[in-house]
């Protein structure tokens, strides 16, 4: 089994051969933590989910590290946190913004069924790495303090550009630089900065006097370099991340450690926009993961994480994804065809995963041909005599739960012959105890019949946020089951 993946610097698909095979290595850009994520924030979060588990899959889950960050220091995070609780102290209002907005970020990615990272480093724990990195780039010559500032000195790298490979003054006006007076080149950034009073400040490198914080792109170098070494396999991220973000990490990497690449292969994401527009605040399209999940705000109904994670898969990663109402809709139908009752006999640990999806994935992560050989899976399981041996059906629930788009337990509940059993298990889904939602369910139509409609609808929204859903029945009675 060899995996073909495509690379941005090189700009050709290539045999994908690791450093070492027994510590696979892999960084992507995290989120910047100051608001909830939003769809276009998803796609990399899903696409790199998969090479994870393709990686995992060849080389062992012990032998690939997963390294994706998480940016804590921002001036967005600032402003946001000074507008929210403009009362506090600014570092106190930062942890509350950044904390909050952390644990929704998780809760989001794991109901897309990405798996977590096996790190999850934070800027704001890898500032001694940062001034290391940065004193090395003075002492190489490719840095130099300006007004408090230390600035990257591109005119200094001979090769800079080559992954965004334009000319430079496109690079100039992508990069919207501010061109200070401090700055020797118009095309030099910055690394560390000097922080106003208030502001989140650490001491600064290279003998400054004045407490500040570091410049972008830097995290991403000190990081990766800590948890992955001077230069790993795979980086990647989203396709506006190319430049300036990634070509100023190259810069800074390979300049304090003298080594010829950063990452053997830069893998980006292609772009997205919804119902065929930019996605954007002013637009009123702005769609977020937890929005999608949570509230009927996108097409009126909320989206399992399944359904969604599966819109995603229909385009190639690299193409540019069009995030419609539509496509959604089609999601869910040829899940449901997967899902049908053909699969519940299916055993996911019973099965073995196909081979035609795990080979489409390994042409640089053809989900979209992968998805194919599932609906012939598929198709052979509905196929097969009901009374018959179960292998498809198995093969069918083992390839649907590698590949994220169904759990262990969604088939359980299936095979489960009665009620009693499938609340069972539908309680362990949710977490909660069984006899507790029983409990909620009881004093929910206790209330109604006393027409305390507030009483019952406070009891629904408890059990919504749990994760259960209500169904009243024409007899009068309720049934309940896991929110999809
Ligand atoms: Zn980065």
């Amino acid at each position: 089994m060899e995996l073909k993946l495509y690379d941005t610097l090189t700009r050709d698909k290539r045999l994908f051969r690791p450093i070492d095979p027994v510590r696979v290595r892999i960084y992507v850009c995290g989120p910047t933590v100051y608001d909830f994520a939003h769809i276009g924030n998803a796609r990399p979060i899903i696409v790199f989910d998969v090479l994870f588990r393709l990686l995992r899959h060849l080389y062992g889950a012990d032998h690939v590290t997963y390294v994706r960050n998480i940016t804590d220091v921002d001036d967005k995070i600032n402003a946001r946190a000074a507008e929210e609780n403009p009362g506090l102290a600014l570092n106190e209002a930062i942890r509350i913004v950044t904390e909050r907005t952390e644990r929704q970020f998780h809760e989001d990615v794991a109901a897309l069924g990405a798996l977590p990272p096996t790190i999850e480093p934070r800027a704001t724990e890898h500032i001694a790495e940062m001034r290391d990195l940065i004193e090395r780039l003075v002492a190489a010559g490719n840095a130099y303090v300006a007004e408090e500032h230390v600035l990257f000195a591109v005119p200094s790298m001979k090769d800079y550009g080559r992954l965004s490979n334009r000319p430079l003054d496109e690079m100039l006006a992508g990069a919207r630089v501010d061109v200070a007076p401090y700055k020797r080149d118009p095309m030099d950034f910055v690394l560390w900065k000097p922080s106003k009073p208030g502001e989140p400040a650490w001491p600064s490198p290279c003998g400054i006097a004045t407490p500040g914080r570091p410049g972008w792109h830097i995290e991403c170098s000190a990081m990766s370099w800590k948890h992955l070494g001077e230069t790993f396999d795979i980086h990647g991220g989203g396709i506006d991340l190319v430049f300036p973000h990634h070509e100023n990490e190259i810069a800074q990497s390979r300049c304090a450690f003298h080594t010829p690449v950063m990452a053997n292969y830069w893998m980006h994401n292609g772009f997205l926009q919804v119902e065929g527009e930019k996605m954007s605040k002013s637009l009123g399209n702005f769609v977020t993961i937890h929005e999608l999940l949570n509230t009927d705000t996108f097409g009126g109904r909320r989206w399992p994480g399944e359904v969604i994670r599966l819109a995603m898969f229909m385009t190639h990663y690299r193409q540019p994804v069009d995030w419609t109402v539509n496509r959604l809709h089609e999601a869910e139908i040829r899940r449901a065809r997967w899902m049908g009752p053909h699969a519940q006999r299916g055993v996911p640990e019973k099965g073995r995963v196909s081979q035609s999806m795990l080979e489409a994935l390994l042409d640089d992560l053809n989900t979209s041909e992968a998805l194919v050989a599932l609906d012939e899976l598929a198709r052979r399981s509905r196929a097969a005599d009901e009374t018959g041996p179960a292998d498809l059906a198995n093969d069918l629930a083992a390839s649907l739960v590698w590949l994220g788009l169904a759990n262990d337990a969604e088939f359980e509940y299936a095979r489960a012959e009665s009620k009693d059993l499938r609340d069972t298990v539908a309680a362990a889904m949710v977490g909660v105890e069984k006899e507790k939602i029983s409990a909620l369910v009881d004093a929910r139509n206790a209330a109604r019949k006393a027409k305390n409609f507030k009483e019952a609808d406070r009891i629904r929204d408890e059990l919504r946020t749990m994760g259960i859903e209500l169904e009243d029945k024409k007899d009068g009675t309720t049934d309940w089951k896991v929110r999809r």
